[in-house]
């Protein structure tokens, strides 16, 4: 297993739409066991192929320890819907408010090969949809108000010099930000307000 480099905006593979996955190979298990590792020393809940510059259609995520990994998954039905921030382990330190439905209900392949379907609410719910968004080459940014772009923009302009060649180096054990520090010391990250990044 390692800890895999993420991509951050501005590289083009983020914006590239994935095609299915025809078989979980090992390379795709291996895959998948990587993107774990990555997440987890992200501090993430989700996160899509492309962000690891893969073109699998595939994501793993974690939400309340209940790690998924699916392999082209597509959204059976949806209803709610509900607006609240969201952030992306591609786009360090910039959040928008992003309407997603509230209950989603996904048929995937897991990594044992075989498909199932699972019911999410909630964050899970609204992970999916950011992670499925992300196989599609779609990022959470476009569904923000041309206003917001702008301003965002601005803000990435700065940001994106920390990532040459749009790579995100990952550092285990050293505290990423304030945000992420006070949402380590949160029991369960659930007490205050985050902005989860997919
Ligand atoms: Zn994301």
């Amino acid at each position: 297993m390692a800890v895999l480099d993420i991509r951050v905006l501005g590289d083009p593979i983020l914006r590239e739409r994935t095609a299915p996955t025809p078989r979980v190979t090992d390379a795709v298990r291996a895959l998948v066991a990587d993107m774990f590792e990555t997440m987890y020393a992200a501090e993430g809940i989700g996160l899509a192929a492309p962000q690891v510059g893969r073109t699998e259609r595939v994501f793993v995520m974690d939400v309340d320890d209940n790690p998924l990994a699916m392999m082209n998954p597509e959204i059976l039905a949806r209803d709610g819907s509900e607006r609240a921030e969201e952030g992306c382990l591609s786009i360090p330190e910039i959040f928008g408010d992003v309407d997603r439905a509230t209950r989603a209900v996904v048929r995937a392949v897991g990594i044992d090969g075989k498909p199932f379907e699972v019911e999410l609410t909630g964050l899970a719910a609204r992970c999916v949809q950011h992670e499925l968004d992300h196989l599609d080459g779609k990022l959470f940014i476009d569904y923000l108000s041309l206003i917001k772009r702008k301003f965002m923009a601005r803000k990435w302009e700065k940001e994106a010099t920390n990532y040459p060649d749009f790579i995100r180096k990952l550092e285990p054990g050293k505290p990423r930000s304030r945000r992420s520090r006070s949402r380590e010391t949160s029991p369960g990250g659930t007490d205050e307000p985050f902005e989860p990044e997919l």
